[in-house]
């Protein structure tokens, strides 16, 4: 049992991990696999709140939505297993200036 705590995006990405992503609807059960690097400079650029602890909120949940049917996640953990969502963020340098640019409005 390691001491690794997964409480915030910034977590997957500092102990190299992908996040584990499953699906909030009990019909779905749909799951991915997302970058954690990807996925905290997605949260910095929109200023979510990075915590996906259900205890304090488990905010960050929701901002991940099911590439099947759109409901939110309903959990998150870490996982050595091959990305498997990778239109959700930004495919390249290019994109995430984009992105940036317009965030920033
Ligand atoms: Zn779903």
């Amino acid at each position: 049992m390691g001491s690794k705590r997964f409480i915030s995006v910034a977590d997957f990405a500092r102990h190299g991990m992908n996040i584990h992503l499953s699906c909030r609807n009990g019909h779905c059960h749909h799951t991915g696999v997302v970058d954690p690097h990807d996925a905290w400079m997605w949260f910095r650029l929109h200023r979510f709140q990075l915590s996906l602890d259900f205890c304090l909120g488990g905010s960050a949940l929701d901002h991940f939505r099911c590439t099947r049917c759109g409901a939110r996640a309903g959990s998150a953990r870490p996982t050595e297993n091959a990305v498997t969502v990778l239109d959700f963020f930004p495919a390249d340098e290019r994109g995430w200036k984009m992105l940036q640019r317009r965030l920033r409005g």
